[in-house]
């Protein structure tokens, strides 16, 4: 799968409506089958590539999920996340911040969260919060920043401070994927009546996404905006189509397997005397069991 297809160019001013949300490539409802099979082999090739990882020590993978409600992050990423050794990974998600976040800036909370070395760390909403939700409902003024810091420049000021951070911690080793699921809103809608209709999935409905959809141009335009001043050649974003579950899975999965790939990593090498070392371990252990 050409996965250029669906990433977002430094140089290049994106429109979301460019992007068809139900866009399935050479896969169809006929052939569904073939693109499940790939979704396998792309889960089978990204267990063997986080063992390296884990083993190399060097690299993280920091994966983010954004997108309005209903577009199947959930769903994505417990996907992406049968494929990996739980030991290796972390999820978290960001919610409305507490009293504790508001008392720092924006980007504590999700600092304190990113992977370690050697870990996949994905991120169920993240800082892009602070350019989407919080601008569409005009949020700055609660989270207690000094009135005369606040201007007219600040989403400008967020976007570049965002780019830093994320140029600081690609630079240290953390290697970032961006996906924004792209979602119809007509199939948000289907999804939300599936929801009221099915008892098993009433939980999962809340007035406030109702609210949301309400804002759904703004949200838009918003999201347009910050992938545009934000995907950047070493963290770039992937505007995925969400309105087909399994597309939205095998393309999430090929993004994820061929950006570890291009990684340099390796199995640590022994030198010759911890090879001798194994050697004697080996013959003490023979010895043993005699
Ligand atoms: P789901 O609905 O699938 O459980 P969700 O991520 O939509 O997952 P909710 O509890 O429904 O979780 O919503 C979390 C809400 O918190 C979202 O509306 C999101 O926009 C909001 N949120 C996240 N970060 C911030 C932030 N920094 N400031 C204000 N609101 C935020
Ligand atoms: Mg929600």
């Amino acid at each position: 799968m050409n996965i250029k297809e669906f990433v977002v160019k430094e140089s290049k001013e994106i429109s979301l409506k460019d992007f068809n949300p139900s866009y399935t490539g050479k896969y169809n409802a006929n052939n569904k089958k073939a693109a499940a099979k790939r979704l396998e082999r792309n889960k089978a090739k990204m267990a063997e590539l986080q063992d390296k990882l884990y083993a190399h020590d060097r690299h993280s993978i920091l994966i983010i999920f954004q997108a309005m409600d209903a577009a199947g992050k959930d769903s994505s990423i417990k996907h992406v996340m049968s494929g990996l050794n739980p030991q290796g990974t972390q999820v978290f998600s960001f919610k409305q911040p507490s009293k504790e976040e508001l008392d720092h800036d924006y980007l504590w909370r999700t600092t304190k969260a990113l992977p370690e070395r050697g870990r996949i760390g994905i991120f169920n909403r993240s800082y892009y919060e602070e350019v989407l939700v919080v601008k569409v409902h005009n949020l700055v003024k609660y989270q207690k920043i000094p009135e005369e810091l606040i201007d007219k420049n600040i989403w400008k000021n967020r976007y570049r401070q965002i780019r830093n951070f994320e140029d600081h911690i690609y630079k240290n080793g953390t290697t970032i994927i961006k996906f924004f699921l792209h979602l119809s809103k007509d199939e948000q809608k289907r999804r939300f009546l599936k929801r009221l209709d099915t008892p098993s999935k009433n939980w999962k409905f809340s007035a406030a996404d109702l609210k949301e959809r309400n804002l759904w141009d703004k949200y838009q335009k918003c999201y347009e905006e910050a992938i545009n001043k934000t995907s950047t050649k070493n963290s770039p974003w992937y505007i995925v189509p969400a309105d087909n579950k399994w597309f939205t899975r095998l393309v999430v999965s090929e993004v994820i397997v061929q950006t570890l790939k291009k990684l340099k990593m390796e199995y640590p090498k022994l030198n010759d005397e911890q090879l001798a070392n194994l050697k004697a371990y080996k013959e003490q252990l023979i010895g043993i069991s005699n």
